[in-house]
Parts: C-alpha cells; sequence; structure tokens
C-alpha cells in the first residue's frame, strides 16, 4: 500500500474527556483525483462537537478535532474534479464520504449509508486513524460532499446552515410541515433557533417552547407566532392536544411525555437532540391518539443543497456570534447554560 501524502494545518483538538481543547498540528492528504482542498474561514460550534469532544456519547478518539459547520474557499482541485474551481466558496457539513453505491447513498439519503464517514470521530479511510473536523485552517474533501454556498449570503452566517440548518429543514421538509399547521420547536439555541426560521418560512403557526423566558422577544423576532415557558405548567395546559408537529431540538433528557401530550391525534414528535441518556416515553399518550415520536439525522447532499439554494432565495441565515479560535472552550461553558445566541461561529483567521 502507498503511503498517502500529507500536508500540515493548524487546528484545536481535545486529547481526552476532560482537557479543554487546545492548538495543535494535524495532518490533511494532498489532495487526489476528486479531492478539493479548502481553506476553511469559518466554522459553526454545534452542541454535538462538545458531546464528542468530552466524549459523551462513548465513542471518541484523541486526539478529537470537531467542527462540523465548515465555510471556506477552494485553494486547489483534483484533476478529476469537475463541479468546483479555485477560488469557489464552499461548505462541508456533517459528512465527507459514503459507499456510494448502496441504496440509501442511491437515494442521496448518505447520512443513512451504513459506510457514512463522518467529518469528525469516524475512520480516515486515507491517513488511518478518526477523521478530523474543521477547527481548523484546512480540510480536503472528495467533490461529492463538497456544498455550493449562495453568493448572496454572508459566509460566516452561512456556516450553521451546514448542521443546525439541514437538521432542522430535513424533518420539517420530511413530514411536510406547512400553512394551516400549529408546529412546537422546543429549545431556542443553535438547531431551534433555525427550526423557528424553517417552520416560519414554510407558512406554519409556529410555537416555541423554551426555558428561558428572556428569549421570547428573539423568538418573535426569528419567525415564532407564539412563546411558551415550559417550566411554567398552565402555558403547557394551554396547549394541550393541539399540535400537528414537534421538533425537539433539547441536548438533554427533558420529559418528552408533556410534549406528546400537546400532540393532535396523528401528531407526531421528531427527536433531533441527542443526548446520551434514553427516554421514558409512556405508552398510553400514544396510542390513544395513535400519535408518533420519531427521530431525524441531518440530510443527504441533495437536501442540504437544496436547503442551502432554498436560504440563498429566501435570505436566510444564522444569528451568530463570533469568537476566536482561542475562546472555544468559554463558549462550551456558554452552551451548556443556553447562553447562545444563537450559533458561535469560530472566525478562523484568529488560528493563523
Ligand atoms: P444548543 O445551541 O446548546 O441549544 C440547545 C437548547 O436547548 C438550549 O439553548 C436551550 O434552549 C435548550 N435546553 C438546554 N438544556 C435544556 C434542559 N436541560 N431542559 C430544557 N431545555 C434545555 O444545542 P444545538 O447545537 O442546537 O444542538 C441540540 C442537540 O441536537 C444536541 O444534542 C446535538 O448533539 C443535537 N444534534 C442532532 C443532530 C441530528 O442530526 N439529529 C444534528 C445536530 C445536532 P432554551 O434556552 O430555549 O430552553
Ligand atoms: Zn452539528
Amino acid at each position: 500500500m502507498s503511503i498517502p501524502r500529507a500536508y500540515s494545518v493548524k487546528a484545536y483538538a481535545a486529547t481526552s474527556a476532560k482537557s479543554p481543547l487546545a492548538a495543535t498540528t494535524i495532518g490533511r492528504r494532498e489532495p487526489t483525483e476528486r479531492d478539493v482542498k479548502i481553506d476553511i474561514l469559518y466554522c459553526g460550534v454545534c452542541h454535538s462537537d462538545l458531546h464528542f469532544a468530552r466524549n459523551e456519547w462513548g465513542f471518541t478518539q484523541y486526539p478529537a478535532v470537531p467542527g462540523h459547520e465548515i465555510v471556506g474557499r477552494v485553494t486547489a482541485i483534483g484533476s478529476g474534479v469537475k463541479k468546483f474551481k479555485v477560488g469557489d466558496l464552499v461548505g462541508v457539513g456533517c459528512l465527507v464520504d459514503s459507499c456510494g453505491t448502496c441504496p440509501d447513498c442511491r437515494a442521496g439519503l448518505e447520512q443513512f449509508c451504513p459506510e457514512m464517514v463522518m467529518t469528525y470521530g469516524s475512520a480516515d479511510k486515507h491517513l488511518g486513524g478518526g477523521t478530523l473536523g474543521g477547527y481548523a485552517q484546512g480540510i480536503v474533501v472528495t467533490e461529492e460532499f463538497v456544498l455550493r454556498i449562495p453568493a448572496n449570503l454572508n459566509a460566516a452566517a452561512a456556516a450553521p446552515l451546514l448542521c443546525a440548518g439541514i437538521t432542522t429543514y430535513s424533518p420539517l421538509r420530511h413530514w411536510k410541515v406547512g400553512p394551516g399547521q400549529k408546529v412546537g420547536i422546543v429549545g431556542l439555541g443553535g438547531l431551534g433557533h433555525m427550526g423557528l426560521k424553517f417552520a416560519h418560512a414554510f407558512g406554519a403557526h409556529v410555537v416555541l417552547f423554551t426555558t428561558s423566558p428572556g428569549k421570547a422577544a428573539d423568538a418573535k423576532r426569528l419567525g415564532a407566532d407564539e412563546v411558551v415557558v415550559s417550566k411554567d405548567a398552565a402555558q403547557m395546559a394551554a396547549q394541550a392536544g393541539s399540535f400537528d408537529f414537534i421538533l425537539n431540538t433539547v441536548a438533554a433528557a427533558i420529559d418528552l411525555n408533556v410534549y406528546i401530550n400537546l400532540l393532535k391525534h396523528d401528531g407526531n414528535l421528531v427527536q433531533v437532540g441527542a443526548p446520551s441518556e434514553p427516554f421514558a416515553v409512556a405508552g398510553f399518550p400514544l396510542i390513544m391518539r395513535r400519535r408518533s415520536f420519531s427521530g431525524s439525522l441531518i440530510g443527504g447532499l441533495p437536501e442540504t443543497q437544496e436547503m442551502l439554494d432554498f436560504c440563498g432565495a429566501h435570505a436566510i441565515t444564522s444569528d451568530v456570534e463570533m469568537i476566536r479560535m482561542d475562546q472555544i472552550n468559554e463558549a462550551y461553558e456558554r452552551m451548556l447554560k443556553s447562553d447562545v445566541k444563537y450559533r458561535f461561529v469560530i472566525d478562523m483567521a484568529s488560528l493563523k
């Protein structure tokens, strides 16, 4: 086997579940025939990055470099690349490869491919070890997993679309959320604020459930028609049995039964928040109204491009707070306190 050629980039990595992220140097492969070499400009900070860096899902290999909301500039392409040229503004989300031949890949649902390669935390077929994410100066990705960023969007504010955007767009589209429906979004963080924007853009009546009463005015500005403080039992009781669809974005194992009771008959509670702890779901509230409890994982490559193009057409981006790379540990602590408005984005120029 030939040894792949590699070059070095600066990055930020965790070396154990308990250690803060710190500066390091990592290897990236030199572009092969179908590869796109990207100079990373911005990377969004997803709560999944924190789950992964701290090994909350139990599969983290160290060193761990998180980051899967990547926007950057193409600096080189392999000889066989057709979709991109040097200078293009591009994005990379949660996936960097898949088998390309299974039924899911053929259907454009690469997120369900048994051999899908995540941007961080999967086996790296090229260099060995684990794949390393976007908290870095650069990345090399096969062209099928590189996305076009619409020219009218602010590049930094577009970065969170690559995960928070597609993770909320995909279930709202799959379950055909639209006019005449009452839709709940649980949690106003990175995913939740994109959920509000999309559900509003799709024409639904949108209700935000939050534990933070101070976020109510922002929620209305972001697309909510109503705001319910989920800790207030009377406000929750007033919503009983009235929802067609509820999307739960919370990163902790909250009581789902209270939300299932807010669904109409045939209503659906969709889980996208990914705490490691299991949920206790009572059977009777599902049975008695033919309600569903479902899950959803990011979205495939065609749908991610569709989402980006929809955002371009409707001027939708994320509301971001820019940080330097060396502020990442502080950003994680603020994320744990639900103190994010509404997505941190790292300015990668701060890593130079
Ligand atoms: P985030 O920015 O930290 O937002 C989560 C929000 O949930 C918080 O802002 C807070 O909103 C609410 N919240 C937090 N703790 C809570 C608690 N104990 N009880 C009730 N509400 C609480 O996180 P994110 O980046 O949006 O990610 C959310 C989750 O989605 C994470 O678990 C992440 O791993 C997962 N995720 C899943 C996918 C997928 O494909 N399924 C993709 C990306 C991320 P309020 O202040 O409004 O209550
Ligand atoms: Zn994410």
